[in-house]
């Protein structure tokens, strides 16, 4: 296993690299007031402007500057031709059986982003998409849009509680996050190590949830396709076709498609990173 994807519980965290800057730069100010009380206007400045880029950095979902995330696989997997297929939001019980046999026909696993308190409610539907071999992750308790202000505590309790209602369902740990809409704080780094979970963003997606044109988002996806990619889908609120239809319907198979024309094989995050 990588312990750079994948955190080994009880090792020490270490800050990244920014966030070592940010405390060295909130020392230096301090120190630089202490000698020179004038200095205060300067030392206040250059601590917004650091402020400012943490929280850029968490709103950027494939950022590196607030701790590792995985925006491909490991080398490894990218060797092996491999691609994995991610859908964030469910389970939905209208959706996620379409998207499970459509997967099932092509003959391909994928990971699911679960909702914990949604899989909660459909728990079968979260016991499924396992039996059929796919993996579920955690996308947070509730996908409150909130979720990139909570303090430490919060993201502990988020979190604790995610881990054991998937747990409790599937029989699995999750070992893999991704925080609503990609968004988070410097904070999330240390609680995602100290539970052992990695972060996970995407290389690429097809904003299946906003855009109807199944053109459009499934150029969004294949377009540069290559062995290593991450894909984020939906299995929840899919935007329609013209015609009514949820989106990720009609890109799946095209993507699939593709995908199998390159080659390539799609494998779940734990198969990508285990093997
Ligand atoms: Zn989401």
């Amino acid at each position: 296993m990588n312990a750079i994807v994948h955190p080994i519980a009880g090792s020490r965290w270490r800050p990244s690299a920014l966030i070592l800057a940010s405390f060295a730069l909130h020392a230096a100010a301090l120190a630089a007031v202490v000698v020179e009380p004038d200095a205060w206007t300067w030392a206040i400045a250059a601590i917004v402007a650091n402020h400012a880029l943490l929280t850029a950095a968490g709103l950027w979902p494939r950022s590196k500057l607030l701790g590792p995330n995985l925006t491909r696989l490991p080398p490894a997997a990218a060797a092996r031709g491999e691609v994995a297929l991610t859908f964030d939001d469910g389970p939905d019980p209208e959706l996620t059986p379409r998207v499970l046999d459509l997967l099932e026909a092509h003959g391909v696993r994928a990971t699911f982003f679960c909702i914990a308190e949604k899989a909660a409610r459909h728990p079968e539907l979260a016991r499924e998409i396992v039996r059929r071999g796919h993996a579920v992750e955690n996308h947070s308790n509730r996908h409150q849009h909130t979720f990139a202000f909570l303090m430490l505590g919060g993201l502990r309790r988020d979190l604790c509680a995610s881990q054991a209602t998937i747990t409790a369902l599937t029989g699995r740990a999750p070992r893999f996050f991704r925080p609503p809409m990609g968004f988070r704080n410097p904070l999330l780094d240390p609680v995602l190590h100290e539970m052992g979970l990695a972060l996970v963003s995407w290389t690429r997606r097809g904003f299946d949830t906003y855009w109807g044109d199944p053109d459009d988002v499934a150029m969004l996806l294949a377009r540069g396709l290559a062995a290593g990619d991450i894909l984020l889908l939906h299995d929840s609120h899919a935007a329609p076709t013209p015609d009514g239809k949820p989106v990720v319907l009609e890109v799946l198979p095209r993507l699939l498609d593709a995908i199998r024309r390159q080659g390539l094989k799609p494998v779940t995050l734990p198969q990508a990173i285990d093997s």
